[in-house]
């Protein structure tokens, strides 16, 4: 099953556009959504091994956001757990639990510590479940152009992306199939997932009298202007790619949704998309 998007992702992604970005924010949402296509990438190397695959498990505790995981693979004899991080251009360790992009820049988190981090929530979790299996961890740098440079020579849990097939063979070999218990496992540790990233305080104020009135392509986010009526088929003037008019109007009626967090009635739809679609049209996709 294909990766969901977060709900921050998808929250921010529904206001690109339909109202301005500040330059810093604009370069968050390129970043998360580039991350998500990494993500997506590497899922598909890793869904050909015969294991069980929880994709993005973000946790809370007490209404208060605590970790991310981006890749858990659970197998027979232990659970891999995997922090993923879609840098397009080589970054420098600090040697003290910091990264940065370019010298004598911002530092962020190094993940490493990041991946730490996760582990022992992870720990803690499964001992609480009585979850019996040994902890593998890595960092996975999943754009060709992605490299940690100055790591600890000793340094053997991050994988450059050429290595990640190697590794998902290996782990392939190595591993036991999964049993009825990792199932079981699989149930339990997905049962606690908690997206609380729509509390997330990069979310910039908006009200709906302010945004504009517009609807956009699925695939590329862009802006379409334009539908000749009754066609079912156009192509995106943003990426040219062919697109499923019906996917248009679900999409704008998903933003919708997700930043107003009530259903709309068909009228407020056609307010909502700018009068690209008529009301028949927008009933009868949505309603009939
Ligand atoms: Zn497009």
């Amino acid at each position: 099953m294909l990766r969901e998007r977060s709900n921050l992702l998808k929250t921010l992604l529904a206001l690109n556009l339909r109202m301005d970005f500040s330059k810093e924010l604009l370069w968050e949402v390129n970043r998360f959504e580039l991350g998500y296509e990494y993500e997506c990438k590497t899922d598909e190397l890793f869904e050909k091994g015969n294991w069980l695959m929880i994709k993005g498990l973000s946790l809370s505790r007490r209404g208060k956001f605590l970790v991310q995981m981006d890749l858990l693979v659970l197998t027979g004899d232990q659970i891999l757990l995997y922090e993923e991080k879609a840098y397009t251009h080589p970054v420098s360790d600090c040697l003290d639990g910091t990264i940065e992009f370019t010298e004598g820049g911002t530092r962020y988190t190094h993940p490493l510590e990041q991946l730490r981090e996760a582990r022992e929530y992870l720990e803690i979790i499964m001992e609480r479940l009585n979850i019996s299996l040994e902890i593998d961890s890595y960092v996975l740098l999943t754009h060709p152009n992605g490299n940690i440079y100055n790591l600890p020579k000793w340094t053997k849990n991050v994988l450059i992306q050429s290595q990640i097939t190697l590794h998902v063979d290996e782990q392939m070999r190595k591993r036991k199939p999964p049993t009825s218990l990792t199932a079981k496992y699989h149930a339990q540790l997905s049962a606690l997932h908690h997206d609380m990233s729509e509390y997330n305080s990069i979310v910039p104020k908006y009200d709906y009298h302010e945004l504009r009135k517009i609807v956009k392509c699925p695939q590329c986010f862009g802006v379409i202007n334009e539908i000749p009526r009754g066609k079912k088929l156009i192509n995106c003037p943003c990426c040219h790619e062919q697109i499923v008019v019906v996917d248009i109007i679900k999409l704008a009626f998903e933003d919708y949704k997700m930043l107003f967090k009530k259903t709309p009635t068909a009228a407020e739809m056609f307010h909502w998309c700018g009068g690209v679609f008529s009301k028949i049209r927008l009933h009868k996709t949505l309603y009939g």
